[in-house]
This record gives structure tokens, C-alpha cells and sequence, in this order.
């Protein structure tokens, strides 16, 4: 057996993609999966952000850029971050990188070491705990009680603190639970977040995908927590361009700089084409955002009606954001099918792919093994098929 390194060797693959991934073979396989798994928007990137790329290419844009992201793009990246989150950031304040992820991992490198702790609300998105214990640092997860609509108390997070904490990762809307954190609950974390002097990271990759009107951000209700923020951001569920790998960090010059430089070494630019695409999506006019989060709105309707009626699947909390609803279904446990046992989340999005060809992930790695997690980023009709399926597929669950 090869002798891999440490970290890598305790590594496992990312959950969402692995799912992706699997319902992706079984349809090459000639199998009919419905596929809710990975949160990819189903729409096509619109027209006039293909254009742009169209251009770049025609016009030869194919070198290097700048390690960190071309000058154009950062304008274009400050004007969103003043336009959507009345955020002012400086150039040299940005780095783009490919895809949000990228963002994150190179930032939680460059933040974090052995010893140190990051806090994790949890249930949480699969990668943020990875990133950090592949940093080295180790996260501290906080267990957010669905009775509370998932959203981390001021107290709890308060007694999450320790003297080796240094960072926390917020997700406002949150993958995977939908929950939206309002003005006054932030304001309450806020108090709390400057008193302990942590790095405070802002997760906003669906910050559009908002049911109860625009998301408030962290930092613009309370700038102080600016000197060691550090605003995440994607292009991927907002312009439908999960493919095109573009996302950007912004914070201070000193850690943006650091995170930089790993990225030098590690990759390099991201695309240079989708990097003028980017500028395109951000600065031209913004109307198909409001017309895909209408559409999400509205499936999450068929979504909530639908998963409600299916026995033993619980959603207490309507998700107000997102494109995920995150049902426990922890009274199915217990139930088998075909000799095997249903035990936990995973178990559950097992049996799901087996016996309704509907591919979910199940919530072991969000840190939440009573749930599933469904992706409603797919057609009605797909996911009305799907809730069929589903239904059928439970009514053959026995004692
Ligand atoms: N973030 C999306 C998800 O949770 C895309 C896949 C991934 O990178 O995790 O499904």
C-alpha cells in the first residue's frame, strides 16, 4: 500500500460530488436517476455572459493573467460587493480564484495552523470541515438544533469558544439546511464575534437565492468585524455557472496577499476566459437572478408540499434561502429493504438510489446523520417524478 501523506491518506471524497458522481455513471450506465444531489442550478449560463466568452476567445485572451485575478474583474467584483452588500473593498483587498472553494481553501491555509480551532456551525456544507483539517487546524463543530430553525444561539456560541479558537465559518443562506440568518440574530453573534477577536469568515455563495427578502451581511451591520472578516463569494449558483469555476475572497490585504501567494504556487490564474465572462455576470443587467430565485421559490413549494406527505420524512423548518431542503429522517431508521437496514442519513440516500433512482446525499458528512439533503435546482416536472419515486419507494420499507 502506498504511504500516502497523512492528511490526504484520512481524506475522504467530497460527499456532494461523490453523489453527483455516482448518478452521473449510473445514467451512462442506461439508468433513468433523477438526480437531486450536487446544488448545481439546472439553467443554462444566460446568453449574453456566453457572449462575453465568446469575445474573449475570438479576441485571443487564451495567456496567463495575474495570479490573483485581472484588474478588470476585482472593478467589477468591488462594484458587486458595494452594490449587493454595501461592502467597500480595495483591489489589492480580492483574489479570484477557481470557484469559491479554491477561495476558501487557500484563505484557511494561509489563516490557519496545527493547534488552532475554527468553529463550524453545523449541520454544515461537506468542504469547510475538510479544509480546515487539512490545514492542520482542527474543527470544532456547534450543533444548531433543528427546533431552533437551525441557526447557532449566541450562547451556544459563546461556550464553542475556547482559548485555542481563532475562526468561525458562517453560511448565511446555508447549505444545507436553507436557514437564513436575519439582522437581529447577527447583530447578537456580532457582539459576541468582536469580544473574541476571531477570524469571521462569511460563506454568501447563495446570498441571492433569498425567499424573505435580501440577505443582511455581517459586515456591513457591523464594520468592526471588517479587520478580520473575510467575505466569500461565487459565481456558480448566481449565474448558473457552477462549470466555469470563478469565486473571490475578499479581506484584509495581508491574508489576501498570503492567499495569493499559495495560489501562485499551487495553480495559478483561474480560467482567463471565464475570468472576462465573470466581469460580464457581475456588471451587466442583473434581471435572470430574480428570475431563477422566482423559479427556485417556486419549487421549493412543490418541494415542501411533496416531502411533507411522504411518511417518515419530517421539514419542520420551511427553508427560506438556498436551493436545499433537508428533511430528518430519522423515523425511517430502523425499516429495512432487501435484507438491509436503514441506520442513518446515508443509509436513507442509499436506499433512495437504489430503490427510486433518485440520487440525495445523505447528511453523515454535513455533520447531521438524522437528515438528507435534496437539491431542488432541478425542473418541476423532474422533481414531481422524483416525490413519485419516492413515495413508492417507501411504501416498501418494512419492520
Ligand atoms: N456546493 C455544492 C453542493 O453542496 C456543489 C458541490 C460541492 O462542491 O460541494 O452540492
Amino acid at each position: 500500500m502506498v504511504k500516502l501523506n497523512r492528511r490526504i491518506a484520512a481524506l475522504k471524497p467530497s460527499a456532494t460530488l461523490a453523489a453527483d458522481a455516482r448518478a452521473k455513471e449510473l445514467r451512462a450506465a442506461g439508468i433513468d436517476v433523477i438526480a437531486l444531489d450536487a446544488g448545481e442550478p439546472d439553467f443554462d449560463t444566460p446568453e449574453r455572459i456566453k457572449d462575453a466568452a465568446r469575445k474573449a476567445l475570438a479576441e485571443g485572451r487564451t495567456k496567463y493573467t495575474a495570479v490573483s485575478g485581472i484588474p478588470e474583474l476585482k472593478d467589477a467584483i468591488r462594484v458587486k460587493l458595494k452594490r449587493d452588500n454595501q461592502l467597500d473593498y480595495a483591489a489589492g483587498e480580492i483574489i479570484v480564484s477557481a470557484g469559491c472553494k479554491q477561495a476558501e481553501a487557500n484563505v484557511i491555509n494561509a489563516l490557519f495552523d496545527e493547534g488552532d480551532e475554527v468553529i463550524i456551525p453545523t449541520p454544515a456544507w461537506v468542504s469547510f470541515s475538510a479544509m480546515v483539517e487539512l490545514a492542520g487546524a482542527k474543527a470544532k463543530f456547534v450543533t444548531c438544533s433543528e427546533g431552533n430553525g437551525f441557526l447557532l444561539t449566541p450562547e451556544a456560541l459563546k461556550s464553542a469558544i475556547g482559548p485555542n479558537t481563532r475562526g468561525i465559518m458562517l453560511n448565511s443562506p446555508s447549505n444545507p439546511t436553507g436557514t437564513v440568518y436575519h439582522a437581529g440574530h447577527l447583530a447578537e453573534l456580532a457582539k459576541i464575534l468582536l469580544e473574541a477577536d476571531l477570524w469571521v469568515m462569511s460563506d454568501d455563495v447563495y446570498e441571492h437565492i433569498s425567499y424573505d427578502g435580501p440577505v443582511p451581511h455581517l459586515f456591513h451591520l457591523e464594520p468592526r468585524l471588517r479587520g478580520k472578516g473575510i467575505v466569500f463569494n461565487s459565481l456558480s449558483k448566481t449565474y448558473a455557472m457552477t462549470g466555469w469555476r470563478i469565486g473571490f475572497a475578499a479581506g484584509p490585504a495581508e491574508v489576501i496577499g498570503a492567499a495569493s501567494r499559495l495560489q501562485s504556487q499551487n495553480s495559478g490564474n483561474p480560467n482567463s476566459i471565464a475570468q472576462i465572462a465573470a466581469i460580464e455576470a457581475l456588471t451587466g443587467p442583473q434581471d435572470e437572478v430574480k428570475r431563477m430565485a422566482e423559479e427556485f421559490r417556486a419549487r421549493r413549494e412543490i418541494v415542501v408540499e411533496r416531502l411533507r406527505k411522504i411518511p417518515g420524512f419530517k421539514l419542520p423548518n420551511v427553508p427560506s434561502g438556498a436551493f436545499y431542503a433537508f428533511p430528518n429522517v430519522s423515523e425511517l431508521f430502523g425499516l429495512s429493504y432487501n435484507g438491509r437496514k436503514l441506520t442513518d442519513g446515508d443509509s436513507v440516500a442509499a436506499f433512495l438510489l437504489d430503490e427510486a433512482k433518485v440520487s440525495t446525499v445523505g447528511g453523515n458528512d454535513f455533520d447531521a446523520p438524522n437528515h438528507i439533503r435534496l437539491s431542488y435546482a432541478t425542473s418541476r416536472d423532474k422533481l414531481t417524478a422524483a416525490f413519485d419515486r419516492i413515495e413508492q419507494a417507501v411504501r416498501k420499507l418494512r419492520n
